[in-house]
Parts: structure tokens; C-alpha cells; sequence
């Protein structure tokens, strides 16, 4: 068997989504799986719905996700360039063959005229088909006029398509379609078959929209006397209520955003993997090459995939925990803050920080206290003395000051804990909310935060006599 070739051909018309990226993703997967080849090509061919920069953020996403080429553009390759307004010539000459071969005319009409048949079928209740209407008598083509295709066999169509099974379309959806616009440009419909061809490629992945006019393609490839590609339609991705597709509103942004968001690639790349394929398995967590080893058409469903940030957000979090510490530290890019500190408290960024955008903001917030001293206000610190009985903060952290004080000079959480628990656990002995009225003054003090790591842990990282003087300055507030 030849080997396979996949390829992903986005139009630049505008930032990647995770849909595109998705089925370059699948594309991707497939090719690698099968030791085949994976192109990327652009299809720019639209030049109104062309939007600049395009290009380098289509490139800058597929490698930031890690997903490579063997071939196209930025890449170079056999048979380049992958870039379709580069490849006029080569469109041209194939409509040259089809016009030889009698499959293809010049366009007669005008637009006017065009819009008035198409209006009067409206009118008739009837499905407008340009072949219904073709010239009599044709024009040589000299590139001023569209080149449309004439299709020569009319009948019912009947495809499989990997995913979907078989797929089935009536006469109505043959028709004379255009290959070649009066700009100069081929259209969708036929460069991308052209390069399909010339390319090689074994397998096409993309979304439903192209099974309604798939019958064409496939009689551009009879014309040409050419097998056509495998296809494998792609589930639609569907918002959070897994009923609409996702749109721009439910969070469809530029792929890129995530990473200035701070996700990591592994976890976008393990997410959308599973975003309408499942390996069969419990397996949840995937690296690139594991989803390499498990991936399989025959496993991408048919349904929509609805998109769930939460699931997202979870997935980064642990692909951030995977992490070495020295990694983690990398990407989190916070050189405003002291590298050894950091270093000692990376756990807690680990345990907590669900991208890195969150694990930023914590330095400033509810870690900041291993950078900054912290100002805790009396008020806060009384917040949680019982009300029944009198147990005020300032007690509270004087007799916790004093078991502080004693603490072994290798100091674990753990350690801490065995220390200080008692006296909380003695005064909910007393009376409900004890342990309350006992650890949150000294949370507090600690970190003048009111979310923060818990106090065994702040102590033991703060060390003793860090944590002694910030005690003392709560018990000083309080006396005041
Ligand atoms: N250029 C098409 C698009 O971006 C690609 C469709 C295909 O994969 O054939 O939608």
C-alpha cells in the first residue's frame, strides 16, 4: 500500500480557531500513526476574504502546538510552492486539459443575466443548476470569463467517507461549477483538487460543510481520470450547551490567545485530541507521541463535541504539573520576583495555579506574601472570635507565638503542624469554632491575605523567625 498523505490547507482568512486546528491536529495524527507525510498548504485564492497576517499566525499556532509539517509552506518540499496564488500556472494548464477534453467552457453570461435565471428558477419553485442553461454554442476561454466545468455523467452520487459510512447525494447536487474565476484565480472547488492530485494526498480530514459539495469534487476527478482522496469528516465542535455550534461568543478565540493566556501546548493539543475522538480506553492524559500510538479514525465520532472550558482548564492544570520545576519557573517568566523564592514555593504555584496567567496573578495575590511583608488590619484578624465565649485573636496568637518560638530549627509543614495543632484542637475542645478562632488570626497575620497556603505551611517556608516578627506585629495591632 503507498503510503499515506495528509494535508491541512486553511484559507487566510483570518486567525486559527480550535476547529481548524483540530482537523490539522487529526490530520497530523493520522499521517504520523501511518509513518505517511503531513503538508501544510495555503489556499489563497480568495483574495476579498484574505485577511493580512494570516499566514505567520496560522504557522506560529501549528508550531507552538507542535504540530510539524514534512512539507509546505515556511517548509518547503517536492512539491512547492504550497502557496495556491503561487501556483496559477499549474491551474491553468489543468483547465486547459479539461477544456481539451471537453469538460470545461468559457462562462457566456453576465452577471445580470446569471442573476435573472437564477431569480426566475427562485420564481418556478426549482433549484437553479447552471447546466440547465449551458451556451449552445461555446466561446474560446481567454481568462476575462469564468471557466465552468461541464459535468457529463448526471446521476446520483454514493461515497464512503471514513467516519460518516456511506453518504449519498441526488442529481441536484451535480452541476456546472466554476473552476476558474475572471480574476485570474481558481476557485476552492478546483484548486484544491488539482493540489490534492499533484500532492498525493491519500486522505482528506475537514468539516462538514464540504460533504454537500463533495459530488462535485468527485466528478472532477472522474473528468480528470484520477481516484480521489479518502475523506473523513470531522464532528462538529459544539458551544457549552452542546447544542449550537461554538461561536466567537462561547469562547471560539484565536488559538494564540491561549497562550498568552498561559496554557500549555500539551494540554491544548491532549484536549482537542479528545474533542470528538476517544481512544477506547480510560487513558484521559496523552503526550503527543502516546495519542501518535493510539489514534485511529475509526474512533472519531460522528455527533458534535461540545466544548468545555472547564475540562480545559483542568487538562492545563495538570499538564503544568508534569512540569520540572525549573520548566515551570521558565514559562512562568516573573523576573520581577527573587528566583530563590520562587524556587522553594513552585509546589504551591503547582497545587494551585490552573494556567499561568493564574499562577502570575497569585505572586501579587494570595502567595505574595513570601515577597511582601503583609498588612493585615485588626478588624480581619478578630473576624473569626467566637461569639459565645471570649477567645480573642490577640490570645489566640500569644500562646501560638510562644509554641513558634519553640520549633524545632529543621522545620517541616508537617512538623509545624504537630506543633501548633494542638492548642487549636484544644480550644475547639472548649467550644465549636476553636480551631477557627486559633488558626485564622495566625493565617492572617502570616500572609494578610484571607486566601492563602495554610499557616503550617506559611511558617515553614517563611521560617521561624520571619513568622515570629509578623506575629508579633499582629499582636502589636491588636494591643493598640
Ligand atoms: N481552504 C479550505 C478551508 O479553509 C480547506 C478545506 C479543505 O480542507 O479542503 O476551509
Amino acid at each position: 500500500m503507498s503510503s499515506v498523505v495528509t494535508r491541512f490547507a486553511p484559507s487566510p482568512t483570518g486567525f486559527m480557531h480550535v476547529g481548524g486546528v483540530r482537523t490539522a491536529l487529526y490530520a497530523w495524527l493520522f499521517a504520523k500513526k501511518r509513518g505517511g507525510t503531513f503538508i501544510l498548504r495555503i489556499e489563497d485564492t480568495d483574495k476579498e476574504r484574505e485577511v493580512a497576517g494570516s499566514i505567520p499566525h496560522i504557522i506560529e499556532s501549528l508550531r507552538w502546538l507542535g504540530i510539524e509539517w514534512d512539507e509546505g509552506v515556511d517548509a518547503g518540499g517536492p512539491h512547492a510552492p504550497y502557496l495556491q496564488s503561487e501556483r496559477l500556472d499549474l491551474y491553468r494548464s489543468y483547465a486547459k486539459r479539461l477544456i481539451e477534453a471537453g469538460y470545461a467552457y468559457a462562462d457566456p453570461y453576465t452577471e445580470e443575466e446569471l442573476g435573472a435565471l437564477r431569480e426566475a428558477a427562485e420564481a418556478a419553485r426549482r433549484p437553479f443548476l447552471f447546466r440547465e442553461h449551458r451556451p449552445e454554442t461555446t466561446l474560446p476561454w481567454d481568462g476575462t470569463k469564468p471557466l465552468r466545468f461541464r459535468v457529463k455523467d448526471v446521476r446520483r452520487t454514493v461515497w464512503r467517507d471514513l467516519v460518516r459510512g456511506e453518504l449519498s447525494a441526488g442529481e441536484e447536487a451535480l452541476d456546472d461549477f466554476i473552476l476558474m474565476k475572471s480574476d485570474g484565480y481558481p476557485t476552492y472547488n478546483f484548486a484544491h483538487v488539482v493540489d490534492d492530485i499533484e500532492m498525493g494526498v491519500t486522505h482528506v480530514m475537514r468539516g462538514e460543510e464540504f460533504i454537500s459539495s463533495t459530488p462535485k469534487f468527485l466528478s472532477l476527478y472522474e473528468a480528470l481520470g484520477k481516484a480521489p482522496p479518502a475523506y473523513a469528516t470531522m464532528p462538529v465542535i459544539l458551544g457549552p450547551d452542546g447544542k449550537k455550534k461554538l461561536s466567537k461568543r462561547d469562547g471560539a478565540k484565536d488559538l494564540l490567545e491561549y497562550r498568552s493566556e498561559g496554557y500549555l501546548p500539551e494540554a491544548l493539543v491532549n484536549y482537542l485530541a479528545l474533542l470528538g475522538w476517544n481512544p477506547g480506553t480510560e487513558q484521559e492524559f496523552f503526550t503527543r507521541d502516546e495519542l501518535i500510538a493510539a489514534f485511529d479514525l475509526a474512533r472519531v465520532q460522528v455527533a458534535g463535541a461540545r466544548f468545555d472550558d472547564a475540562k480545559l482548564l483542568s487538562m492545563n492544570h495538570y499538564w503544568m504539573r508534569q512540569l520540572s520545576d525549573e520548566r515551570y519557573l521558565e514559562l512562568l517568566a516573573a523576573p520581577a520576583y527573587d528566583a530563590r523564592t520562587l524556587a522553594k514555593i513552585t509546589h504551591l504555584l503547582k497545587e494551585r495555579a490552573r494556567t499561568f496567567t493564574e499562577a502570575r496573578a497569585m505572586l501579587g495575590g494570595e502567595l505574595g506574601c513570601f515577597f511582601t511583608a503583609p498588612e493585615p488590619t485588626a478588624g480581619t484578624l478578630r473576624a473569626k472570635e467566637p461569639q459565645d465565649r471570649p477567645l480573642p485573636a490577640e490570645t489566640a496568637l500569644k500562646s501560638l507565638l510562644a509554641a513558634v518560638r519553640s520549633l524545632p530549627q529543621d522545620l517541616s509543614p508537617e512538623a509545624v503542624k504537630e506543633a501548633l495543632m494542638p492548642l487549636a484542637d484544644a480550644e475547639e475542645a472548649k467550644g465549636k469554632g476553636g480551631r477557627g478562632a486559633m488558626l485564622w488570626p495566625l493565617r492572617y497575620a502570616l500572609s494578610g491575605q484571607e486566601r492563602s497556603p495554610d499557616p503550617f505551611t506559611l511558617i515553614a517556608l517563611l521560617g521561624a523567625d520571619e513568622s515570629v516578627s509578623r506575629i508579633e506585629k499582629a499582636i502589636s495591632l491588636l494591643a493598640d
